[in-house]
Parts: C-alpha cells; structure tokens; sequence
C-alpha cells in the first residue's frame, strides 16, 4: 500500500514528503492509521547528525504517534482492528532479564524491527526505508511490533494521547519512577520544553512541595508556572545554582533534572542537590560529552543517575497517565501550543530549535 511519509535523506536538509510503500502486518505487527503524531527533539538529533543512527538508507522519523489499528497480524493478541493506540519507543520482548526484572524501557531483547535481511516494513521501489525507533510516526501509517503499542480509551482525543508516548511519558516517569519523588520533596527543573514541563508536573503530581523552573525563556518559564512550578529562574539573567540555593535557604534541593542534554546544565543540576539529593539527567548528551564538577560543589551522599524514557512500563503507565489528564491531573491540553499537518514538518523542527514550543502536534486527515 502507498502513503505519504517525510522521509530523512541527509543530515541538516529538509525533510520530503514522498510516496512510500508499506507492506502488510506479519506475525506479531500491526498496521495503525496515524491519527497524530508529536514532534520531539529526538527526530530533530537525526536530522542535525547528533544521533548514533545508521544513516545508509532513507528514514522514516517520528516515533509520538497515536492512531487507529487498521489490521493485525495473525498472531497479535494485544490489540484488535479499530482499537485506538499510543505508539512507544521503549518496546519491549518480555522475556530478556531487563523486562523480567520490571525494566522494559532497557529491554535488550530487540524484537520489534523486522530482522535486517527481512522484507523491510517500508520501501520505495524495492529500495528499503529504515523507520525510527520502528515506528515512523511521520507517515499516514505506522507499522510496528504490538509491543511497541499500548490500547486506550477511545473517549481520549489522540492529538493529547499522541504526547504521552514519549515527551510526556519521559518527564512524569523521570520524577515519579526514576527519580521516585516523596510528597513534600523539592525539585529544580533544568530546561522547560515538552519533556521539562512534564517533569514539573510530575512532581507536582508526586507532591513536591517546591518545584523550580530553569530556563533561558521566560515564555516556558510562564508555561512552566501554569503546569506546577512554584518559582522560576531565567539563567540569562540568574546564575541557577546561586538562585536555586536562594530559593531553598541554601538547602538545595532533593531532587534536580536535567531535561536539555547539555553538559554545563548536567553540572549546574549536580551543583545546586541538598545533602542526599538526587540529579537525575534525561537528557541525551552529544555522544563525546563529559561532565565535570568540582569535588567540594557537591554535598554528603548524592547521587547522579540518567533515566531512560522515565524508567517506564508503558503498558500500564501510559493509561496511568492518561486517567490523570481525564481528572485533571495531566495538564496536556497547554503542553500543545502549535499545531500543523505533515508538511510542516520542517517548520515544527525550525519552531522547535527556536525555543517557541512545547510541543508541535501534527494531524493527519
Ligand atoms: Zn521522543
Ligand atoms: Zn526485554
């Protein structure tokens, strides 16, 4: 079946929207008609080369998708045609000793991509596309391994729904699960885009009792404000660890997240944690980057850790997560501030690299 899809060709170019075949669902895979898909950071690293992704073929990125099941393989048991699904990248096998530990999000296992010497999932005249994180959002179609997938509620619009597959998932999971926040905690936040400000609102939902906002812009520091946080600081104008000591009566803070992937905020994190506080980075540094900070900056007995995907189980978190935005809980309504169709892709990555975003959310007709 044809589609339409924004395919990756080289590094720092555009993305193109070409006509790309998609072949049916086989076994354990299932073919979802996209219904929206958000645009993270993490597709933008592929295009500006950041990534470690075999680059040998073209790519289809995107990997925030939700959408309707549009057929099943024949041995799928965990969703039905015409159920409604988030898409994750942290698909899991189930069986590694990761998964059986309660560690799906560092599976080792590997088995949601087609073997590389199989019929590829997408191609272009015989030629084969590769998908990201085997999924590819950034397509009319997704075709994926049912444990890249989780069912919910059809009554959830999928625009929201699309976010908590990654960026949303990311931050809550980050303070509630890798971090394992304890009300009336403290918290500083390095970094409010999509996955900064959901980290704030983990802790807010975790009951941290202070929640401070770090940022170069005061217009996410303002959407930080209106998710949870309880102070900010613009670093432009603050050195943060100063500020934050200010803030906490030179306690420092419980809990400090570094939410950019930029090794001088990994440090400003470690530099303002309170006696046994915790820095948890979920940014994904460049590859080459190192952390230092003087021995004498950090108090007794911290810690320094790094969170993948928010340590999550998706299948269980993302309808978690999806029940507290039904309470009003979740705030994702105000993490989308730009939406757009397929061939704006660009532009979302331009809005993105400015600084002018949350969240861009695409939707398909
Ligand atoms: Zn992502
Ligand atoms: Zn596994």
């Amino acid at each position: 079946m044809e589609m339409s899809a924004a395919v990756f060709r080289k590094v720092h170019e555009p993305l193109t929207i070409e006509q790309v075949e998609v072949d049916k669902p086989r076994g354990r895979e299932v073919l979802v008609r996209t219904v929206a898909t958000g645009v993270c950071h993490s597709d933008l690293h592929v295009v500006d080369g950041l990534g470690r992704f075999p680059l040998d073929r073209p790519f289809v990125l995107g990997h925030e998708g939700a959408g309707i099941v549009e057929a099943v393989g024949a041995d799928v048991t965990a969703v039905r045609v015409g159920d409604h699904v988030v898409a994750c990248l942290s698909g899991f096998c189930g069986t590694c000793p990761q998964c059986l530990s309660g560690h799906p999000n560092v599976c080792t296992g590997g088995i949601v991509a087609r073997p590389e010497d199989a019929t590829p999932r997408l191609s272009q005249g015989g030629k084969p596309f590769r998908t990201f994180a085997a999924i590819g959002s950034y397509a009319e179609y997704m075709l994926l391994h049912e444990n890249s997938l989780v069912r919910i509620e059809p009554d959830i619009p999928l625009d929201r729904a699309a976010l908590v597959g990654c960026g949303v998932l990311t931050g809550v999971g980050a303070a509630l699960r890798s971090a394992g926040l304890q009300a009336g905690q403290t918290a500083a936040v390095f970094g409010c885009g999509g996955v900064g400000l959901s980290i704030v609102q983990g802790a807010r939902i975790g009951g941290a009792r202070q929640i401070i906002a770090v940022d170069q812009f005061d217009s996410k520091l303002e959407m930080a404000m209106g998710v949870g946080a309880t102070h900010t600081v613009n670093s432009t104008q603050d050195d943060p660890v100063k500020a934050v000591r200010a803030l906490t009566k030179d306690l420092g803070v419980d809990h400090a997240f570094e939410a950019v992937g930029v090794a001088q905020l990994c440090r400003q994190a470690i530099e303002c944690l309170a006696v046994r506080g915790t820095a948890t980075i979920v940014g994904v540094l460049p590859p080459d980057a190192t952390i230092e900070f003087p021995w004498m900056a950090i108090r007794p007995e911290c810690k320094v850790q790094t969170s993948r995907m928010g340590s999550n189980q998706f299948r269980t978190d993302i309808p978690n997560y999806l029940e507290f935005y039904r309470q009003g809980r979740l705030d994702l309504d105000s993490m989308i501030s730009r939406r757009g169709q397929l061939d704006d892709i660009n532009d979302a990555f331009r809005a993105m690299k400015a600084g002018e975003v949350a969240r861009t959310v695409l939707m398909f007709n």
